[in-house]
């Protein structure tokens, strides 16, 4: 492999690049916009489109495209190229400001929840300057917002940058309160940890269910799952180690700092973990990082599964969201510091972030529903569906010590003694690991971990903004004029934790008490995605987001639909492929194999053979069973026939309460003829050759 720190970035047109090829009051006006958030002057434009365009044609390029991230959940792109007609019928490679700052995708045909008629179907790209474009595949790939004629939101970009501009600004104002005028600008940093599944091409090949729907609606478990442990952090197979590491290197050249890789607790199942960037960069990078290992994957002959449950049985796939805030100073706001009891100014933040998970349990659990989610969440795998936030033991003190008016015990950092010469002794944490939690402190920073392992981590970041921005402007207000203001930090920290403690919980997630105790406490446990998303379009939402000019009430309302719709749709498709597979080669495999065990007792009683019970048994309890099947094949028709004439929320209902209840019923079915059907009749490769096929 090249030299990392060389080949590291030289896909993209970093500030290096930027620096070496621009004029010096272009690059100056640049960075001013890119660090500072200033507004872009368009005079700039020009240069920045002509020093990008000869890089890339220097590097191969021919064409440009705009990137952007509609509500699809995926990134899309238009190519065009850079020729341009010359006086003698030639042609030359050119690139404008305009062409730049401005691009005119048909808008008709995306999402957009009844905002735009197909009609009027323009609609804009706009360029990111805060997130560098790249190469890939000879194309100049400019990270853009996504917006219609009429200036309505139709992407996740925008509102995550209002959202970290509105944070920046009242993180400010209240730094600026505390003392801290020094401090001009707060970002958002995330790092996300992405979970996936890697399989054999051959064996995807064979299953309708994995190309249409990304998960095995079909198939019964293989005699070894994970109950062994033996996958989780085991030693890398080599074809999975060489697509690892060509991940790695497509993934430094695109400027991505991918660090930390290893198995995952599923067979087959790994993650890889970049280190943590602004949240705009790191959801551009999240999205690069999902498409570089689909294509990388495909390079090694493998599938890459980015669905959140593509195997029953064993555990499905999720993304952690590591979330913090750091200013223009280099302070990370979440640190609690050597004595957090005496930092008052992380104990706003703390309290504002504790209020807003308690205000926003809503927002924050449908910002992660899916439905490839709901397979995880509630549904006894990896964090439930109930929000909370854990602490662990340091910080859980400090706040009971707080409400209670007490003194604090700090557990302090504690030397870990090895016992072992030649091992080093270490410092250990302060708190151990809560594994089941779906909003976690680890230190000095938040781990939300609910998130579903294909999502766009826009959506729950900019809901995460934009809900803590609104706390602190509350708290910028309580402050404002305050008389003593350590006394009055003091006492609306107190309050804050006080009112919403109940958010906070350090215990077992996944127990049968929690859930009772969440009851108790006034927590929200919402099950299933359409469950969840009704509480889009409560009012308290929709003017959390109105007040902080993040989207209008028009543009949630598209949202809602837009979710709610693709929810229908996923559904409906997975109803239409198990019944496609269950009559074209389950039910027909069933039966060759019943009429050759016929055959076969046939002939042996024709050769008046001492027994035929092992034929006749199984041709009998095979009947029994495609009966069954057969009806309720019949049955989940009717029940998709019968959505006609619902939309909306109504309509997710009703796939989630009919629909999906009978695909798990006939599934049930079909894995249990699997287990007694011939291997050489079963039209499908079984969960232990995809599993454990690699
Ligand atoms: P672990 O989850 O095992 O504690 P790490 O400490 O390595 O692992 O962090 C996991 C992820 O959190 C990484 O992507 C890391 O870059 C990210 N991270 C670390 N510090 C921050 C921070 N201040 N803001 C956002 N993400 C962070
Ligand atoms: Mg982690």
């Amino acid at each position: 492999m090249a030299n990392v720190p060389e080949l590291f970035g030289s896909m993209v047109f970093n500030d290096r690049k930027m620096e070496e090829r621009l004029p010096h009051a272009v690059y100056k006006a640049l960075k001013r916009t890119i660090s500072n958030g200033e507004p872009l002057d368009p005079s700039v434009a020009n240069a920045v489109a002509n020093a990008m365009k000869e890089w890339a044609v220097e590097m191969g390029c021919t064409h440009y495209t705009h990137w952007f991230q509609p509500m699809t959940g995926i990134t899309a792109e238009k190519h065009d190229s850079f020729i341009y007609p010359s006086s003698d019928g030639q042609v030359i490679m050119e690139f404008s400001g305009k062409e730049l700052i401005k691009g005119e995708p048909d808008a008709s045909s995306f999402p957009s929840g009844g905002i735009r008629a197909t009609f009027e179907a323009r609609g804009y790209t706009t360029w990111d300057p805060t997130s560098p474009a790249f190469i890939r595949d000879k194309t100049l790939y400019i990270p853009t917002a996504f917006c219609s004629y009429t200036g309505e939101v139709l992407d996740k970009k925008t509102p995550l940058l209002r959202s970290m501009e509105k944070l920046s600004n009242v993180a400010v104002e209240l730094l600026h309160i505390l003392g801290k005028e020094d401090v001009a600008r707060v970002t958002t940093t995330v790092g996300p940890e992405q979970e996936y599944f890697l399989i054999d091409k051959e064996m995807y090949d064979q299953r309708p269910d994995l190309i249409y729907t990304g998960r095995t609606l079909f198939g019964a478990p293989a005699p070894k799952g994970q109950e062994l442990a033996d996958h989780y952090f085991g030693s890398i197979k080599t074809r999975v180690a060489a697509f690892m590491a060509d991940l790695d290197e497509e993934l430094w050249k695109l400027g991505v700092m991918a660090k930390t890789k290893h198995n995952e607790v599923a067979p087959s199942q790994h993650e890889l973990a970049p280190i943590f960037a602004t949240s705009n960069i790191a959801t551009d990078h999240n999205e690069l990082t999902m498409e570089v290992m689909k294509k990388t994957a495909e390079k090694h002959g493998l599938v890459c599964l980015l669905h959140e449950k593509p195997f029953a049985g064993v555990n499905g796939s999720g993304k952690h969201n590591n979330w913090s805030l750091s200013t223009n100073t280099g302070e990370n706001l979440l640190d609690p510091g050597k004595k957090p009891e005496e930092n008052l100014q992380f104990q706003l933040f703390l309290a504002a972030i504790v209020k807003a998970v308690h205000e926003y349990q809503d927002l924050l659990r449908l910002t992660v529903a899916s439905a490839g989610n709901d397979h995880r969440l509630g549904a006894n795998e990896a964090p439930p569906a109930i929000i909370s936030m854990y602490l662990g033991d340091d910080l859980g003190a400090l706040v009971d010590s707080i409400i209670n008016g007490t003194e604090y015990h700090s557990a302090g950092k504690i030397n870990m003694l090895t016992g072992v010469d030649v091992l080093a002794d270490f410092r250990k944490d302060t708190s151990d690991r809560n594994r089941t939690s779906p909003f976690a402190f680890t230190g000095n920073k938040f781990e939300f971990r609910a998130l579903g392992s294909s999502l766009n981590i826009a959506c729950p970041n900019y809901m995460l903004n934009t809900m803590v921005a609104d706390e602190l402007a509350q708290f910028i207000e309580e402050l404002k004029g305050a008389d003593d203001l350590d006394a009055a930090i003091k006492a609306l920290v107190k309050k804050t934790l006080t009112e919403h403690q109940n958010i906070i919980f350090n215990g077992d997630n996944y127990s049968d008490e929690w859930v009772e105790e969440a009851e108790r406490r006034g927590l929200l446990n919402l099950r299933s995605m359409p469950e969840a998303m009704a509480h889009y379009v409560d009012k308290k939402n929709i003017d959390l987001f109105v007040r902080n000019g993040i989207v209008s009430e028009a543009e949630i309302y598209a949202r809602y639909e837009i979710e709610l719709e693709s929810y229908s749709k996923q559904l409906h498709i997975e109803a239409l492929t198990m019944i496609d597979m269950a009559e074209k080669n389950i039910t027909p495999a069933v039966i060759e194999f019943v009429n050759s065990l016929t055959d076969a007792a046939l002939s042996k009683k024709a050769l008046g053979a001492y027994s035929v019970y092992a034929e006749t048994t199984l041709v009998s309890e095979l009947s029994e069973k495609l009966e069954a099947f057969v009806k309720k094949t019949e049955e989940l028709k009717a029940a998709v026939d019968g959505a006609a004439g619902l939309e909306g929320l109504e309509l997710a209902m009703y796939y989630r309460e009919k629909v999906f209840a009978l695909m798990n019923e006939l599934r049930v079915l079909g894995d249990a003829m699997e287990r007694k059907t011939s291997e050489k009749y079963w039209p499908y490769p079984s969960y232990g050759e995809i599993l454990f096929g690699v």
